[in-house]
């Protein structure tokens, strides 16, 4: 019994190292001007699995301002935003596109919303970028996403 209860703060104190270790969650926010407050995103090949949340601070409703995030390779992004286009509102985003690496909501402002995925899937050489896919707004909602 003893042994047992050692055994289990062992393996409680082993989970929350594994946890502090590495923080595999990233916040970024989007406003009312058409802006990321991250041109780029470094995270870790430790991640296993990644979970970004997406803020929206701003006050506009999402079928005049929404905003999403959105991952692909660089080479894929220009090809995915007219995929958006033609896919239309609400959400802007093609269905079941293997382009799309992760893709949260649309959301409006004030809202929030999350994606998580599975980061060691991914090419940690690789050109990736994340974007907003509402129209027009990937020319200045993107950033490179860095495996490092
Ligand atoms: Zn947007």
């Amino acid at each position: 019994m003893r042994l047992f209860q050692i055994f289990l703060i062992f393996l409680i104190s082993c989970i929350s190292n594994i946890a502090l270790a590495q923080d595999c969650t990233q916040t970024i926010e989007s406003n009312d001007a058409m802006q990321f407050d991250l041109k780029e995103m470094r995270v870790s090949t430790e991640c296993k699995s990644l979970t970004i949340n997406l803020k929206h601070v701003g006050n506009l409703p999402a079928q005049f301002m929404g905003h999403n995030w959105v991952l692909s390779t660089t080479e894929d992004m220009m090809p995915l935003t007219g995929a958006a286009m033609q896919a239309g509102a609400p959400s802007y985003l093609p269905e079941n596109d293997p382009r799309v690496i992760a893709a949260t909501d649309m959301i409006g402002g004030g809202q929030e919303t999350s994606v998580t995925f599975d980061l060691s899937a991914l090419d940690p050489s690789g050109d990736y970028t994340y974007f907003c896919t509402f129209p027009g707004h990937y020319a200045i909602m993107k950033g490179k996403f860095i495996i490092e």
